[in-house]
């Protein structure tokens, strides 16, 4: 049966770069992708003559041919880049874009994590986009007394049925992306102006090839998932996820 997915990121690129292998995979099932960007990712420039609304003309283009290779929806949120807090200003908009949306599954990032692979600091809107989405998924998105305001708007409760975080150092679902890795980095370097093609698929074929020696793959993604029910004491009662 066809699914709904949303993902909640900060940046352009984000859930490419994340979950990139992943999403074509689900977009070949016939599974339906809303890609919600958090910001436009106005400060992804080194001229320090570009102006930002050419930066954002220029990244909602590439996010444009991006999210075309997956089928994919676009919806932005127009916060600004580098600045991102979890506020409940932030937390109330996911709540809206889920509630609109009603994905089954959601992929965000998982707000937990400061450093990766020995020479990477997260990025602080990474963190507080995991941050929000994390909040916005419990108990906001499915509670009619939490953001009264949004059933005046029509937007009833939702549930979501499982969360996808990455990246994260606590993983227990991995997808083989071996048969889809060329078109991952397509699909990422469709941002041109933040990633070219040949340092892209060293260093993402490193990640995959880390995330997938714990299983055996030559190639993954690798998340920490969630799956969540209307009766938390009920989604308790029937444990994690199989892995
Ligand atoms: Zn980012």
């Amino acid at each position: 049966m066809s699914k709904r997915i949303l993902t909640l990121f900060a940046h352009p690129d984000d859930a490419e770069t994340m979950a990139g292998g992943t999403l074509l995979k689900w977009a070949a099932e016939g599974h339906a992708i809303t890609l919600c960007l958090i910001t436009d990712g106005d400060k992804g420039t080194a001229d320090p003559n570009d102006n930002r609304d050419a930066v954002i003309a220029r990244r909602r283009a590439e996010q444009t041919t991006a999210a075309a290779r997956l089928g994919a929806q676009v919806i932005t949120l127009g916060y600004e880049d580098g600045m991102l807090q979890p506020t409940l200003d932030l937390r109330r908009n996911l709540v809206r874009v889920m509630r609109r949306v009603r994905p089954d599954i959601v992929v965000a990032n998982d707000p937990t994590i400061w450093f990766r692979h020995g020479t990477y600091i997260n990025h602080p809107d990474h963190r507080a986009a995991g941050h929000a989405a994390v909040e916005a998924l419990y108990p906001a998105v499915k509670k009619a007394s939490i953001f009264p305001e949004l059933i005046a708007e029509g937007l009833q409760p939702h549930v979501v049925q499982e969360v996808w975080l990455g990246p994260t150092g606590e993983a227990n679902t991995w997808v083989d992306i071996a048969g889809v890795f060329d078109r991952k980095i397509e699909l990422i370097c469709d941002h041109a102006s933040q990633f070219s093609p040949g340092p892209t698929r060293v260093a993402f074929e490193r990640i995959a090839r880390e995330a997938g020696q714990e299983r055996g793959l030559a190639l993954a993604e690798s998340f920490r998932t969630l799956r969540l029910a209307a009766n938390t004491v009920q989604s308790l009662a029937d444990g994690p996820p199989a892995p």
